[in-house]
């Protein structure tokens, strides 16, 4: 990897931290199930929450469904957050009718909220009592996307980390991806690995049940997405090693990403560099053509996705620009570490929110582009700054080579547009 930049004389693995404890302003843990049920094709998410919750996933959900939902919400009305009525038995009979009508669903996941939480259902108990009742058919697992506890990708987290105790046993030697991929982007990492001759290879989530991968002490796995700590810690629980490296983002986290999977598994130097050559400098030229649009310009993340150290290194290394501050809601070594260290020292780490600080430190600081959430960045805009929404950089395919240009043109774009506008306003 001689053609790759050198890391930084002095990266921001020890970086001190600022730690945050305030409010905070992000989406949550429900909208994770915005992508969930598109990856996995025979699950129903069954949220056990409010009208709010239900209103929640329809509006992030964006666009109506013309097939069969495979998301819906059991509402928890007056009387049972009064506990006037059994939620339970509710909660069983409309699980009933919904399995009767809905023969495709192999995979139930009953999904905690705010007020299930309030009125301290144990879900995880109803997902046992019915999965006695509809195994081997249908599997039934439980995990919460509370507000009160999960930021909006801990949602996915917490969902796979529910899935990990309850796959399989195995001792064969297997490469085990995780994360919720689009398909089209997880077949291009899976033809890039399969012509270096690594394998087998099995995704967590898994399309369907029957493909879930089987976890044991020669089971070897990369994560593809920063913000799925508990879920690593599971895996390592059932005796699985992490390999660690930067996050596939651009064209130079995709390749170390790759070089150390393919360290792992021996592929040698001269397979490695053929498999690569050609989509390395496809990506390259990709992201050169928005670089251009974002050198010297400086950027402030706030604590959204967690995605934000990995993205911090990308938009340094490989577009020019500078950070300023890299909030993250939880900073995880293990899992960022490499990514840390390719950051150079400089910008302020945070961890954790405190709104009304963080927005201080951003009208001080007045970056050219601020990555936020929804509900912050139309007041930032209307103080002049420009902003790019946190959430759309989950809900768009940004991984690996092929999308690296993609990934850099997110960017680039709320720049241009705040360019083209003042033209407009100077003619
Ligand atoms: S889980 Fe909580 S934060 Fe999320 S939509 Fe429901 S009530 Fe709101």
């Amino acid at each position: 990897m001689t053609d790759l930049p050198p890391p930084p004389v002095k990266g921001c693995r020890e970086a001190p931290v600022l730690r945050e404890f305030g409010q905070r302003e992000v989406f949550c843990g429900l909208t994770g199930i915005i992508w969930l049920h598109r990856k996995m094709q025979d699950a129903f998410f069954l949220v056990v929450g409010s009208r709010t919750c239900a209103h929640l996933l329809q509006s992030a959900a964006g666009v109506m469904i013309f097939a069969e939902p495979r998301f819906g919400t059991a509402l928890l009305e007056e009387k049972d957050l009064a506990g006037l009525a059994d939620a339970n038995a509710e909660l069983d009979r409309e699980v009933d009718r919904l399995l009767a009508r809905r023969p495709d669903i192999r995979q139930l996941f009953l999904v905690g909220s705010c007020p299930s939480e309030v009125i301290k259902l144990d879900l995880e108990r109803a997902a046992e009592r019915l999965n006695t009742r509809h195994a081997p058919k249908v599997r039934v697992a439980s995990y919460t996307g509370a507000g009160t506890d999960t930021t909006f990708t801990q949602g996915e987290d917490t969902c796979l980390a529910a899935l990990v105790p309850e796959l399989d046993k195995t001792d064969a030697r297997e490469l085990v991806l995780v994360g919720a991929l689009p398909d089209v982007v997880e077949d291009q990492a899976l033809a890039l690995l399969n012509a270096m001759g690594i394998g087998p290879v099995r995704s967590l989530p898994a399309r369907r049940l029957e493909d879930m991968p089987a976890i044991g002490p020669n089971t070897v796995f990369a994560l593809t997405q920063p913000f799925l700590g508990e879920t690593h810690g599971q895996l390592i629980r059932r005796g699985a090693r992490h390999i660690a490296a930067p996050f596939p983002f651009g064209e130079e986290g995709t390749t170390r990403w790759l070089r150390a999977i393919a360290d792992e598994f021996g592929v040698p130097d001269d397979l490695f560099e053929k498999v690569t050559a050609a989509p390395r400098a496809r990506a390259r030229k990709a992201v050169a053509a928005h670089a251009e649009d974002l050198r010297g310009k400086s950027i402030f993340f706030l604590p959204d996705s967690q995605l934000e150290p990995a993205l911090a290194r990308f938009l340094t290394r490989e577009c020019g620009m500078t950070a300023v501050e890299v909030g993250t809601p939880f900073l995880h070594r293990g899992i960022m570490g490499p990514d840390l260290d390719l950051l150079a020292e400089g910008p302020v780490l945070s961890e954790g929110q405190d709104v009304d600080r963080q927005l201080d430190r951003v009208r001080a600081a007045r970056p050219d582009l601020t990555v936020c959430g929804l509900g912050l960045a139309n007041p930032l805009e209307a103080e002049g700054l420009t902003t790019k929404w946190a959430i759309e950089l989950v809900f768009s395919p940004v991984h690996f080579y092929e999308q690296a240009g993609d990934l850099a043109s997110l960017f680039a774009r709320p720049l241009n547009r705040k360019r083209l506008l003042k033209l407009e306003a100077a003619e």
